[in-house]
This record gives structure tokens, C-alpha cells and sequence, in this order.
């Protein structure tokens, strides 16, 4: 079976070609320029992952909402339930920049942090 995938680890956008058996184990990589091209697809095919950026309602700031971002990569499977999660949360201003605002999101390990400021009213 061939996968073929776009590379998005630089905007360079390469295009991978991935082979892989009936089991599903990689037998080659090809049309990457780099080795993050390579480590990319295979991660792409046996664990897809996925950063998150979005924003979480805030009460008492200045703002309704705060950007925030995943401090690391999340399962791409669970980007969904992660999103309904952050959905349901309410900040209490003040939010500080890089202030965690969810700790260890569904288990995966992965923080999700504030990527600005909210200041009180
Ligand atoms: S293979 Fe390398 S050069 Fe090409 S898009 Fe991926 S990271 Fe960029």
C-alpha cells in the first residue's frame, strides 16, 4: 500500500510517498529533503499528532477570550475531545502570558497555555 502525504514539519511542503506493508509496518519513505521529512511521515502514518491553537473564554477581563495554544503536539484523534474540553472551561481573569490554563489535557501530558495576557476589568 502507498501513502502519499504533504510534509508540513517547513514550508518548503514536500511532497512523501510511504510504503507500507499489508500489517501496516513502513517500508520505505521517499520525496523528502530532510530527515524531519522522514520522521514527519512515519510519525504520520503509525501516530499522527497535531498542535492545537485556539482560545478559551474568560470572565472578569478585559477580553471574553484569551488565546491559547497545546505546549506540545496532541494526538490527532483526540484534537476533537480536547476542543470540546477547552469549550467547557471558564477562566477567571487575570491571565498571564504562558499561565497553564488547563494542566495535562485529557491525560495526554500535554498542557494547554495561554499565548497572551487578559487583565482583570
Ligand atoms: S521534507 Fe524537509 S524540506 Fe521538505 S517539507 Fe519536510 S521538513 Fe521541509
Amino acid at each position: 500500500m502507498q501513502k502519499n502525504i504533504i510534509c508540513v514539519a517547513c514550508p518548503m511542503g514536500c511532497g512523501i510517498t510511504v510504503e507500507l506493508s499489508d500489517s501496516g509496518e513502513i517500508l520505505s519513505v521517499t520525496g523528502n529533503t530532510c530527515k524531519r521529512g522522514d520522521a514527519y511521515a512515519r510519525t504520520e502514518c503509525t501516530n499522527p499528532v497535531r498542535s492545537l491553537a485556539t482560545t478559551v473564554r474568560v470572565t472578569g477581563g478585559v477580553h471574553n477570550v484569551v488565546p491559547c495554544k497545546s505546549a506540545g503536539a496532541l494526538p490527532k484523534g483526540k484534537i476533537m475531545d480536547c476542543m470540546a474540553v477547552i469549550n467547557a472551561v471558564d477562566i477567571q481573569a487575570p491571565v498571564a502570558l504562558g499561565d497553564v490554563l488547563i494542566p495535562d489535557i485529557l491525560g495526554t501530558g500535554i498542557d494547554i497555555v495561554a499565548t497572551n495576557h487578559c487583565p482583570a476589568k
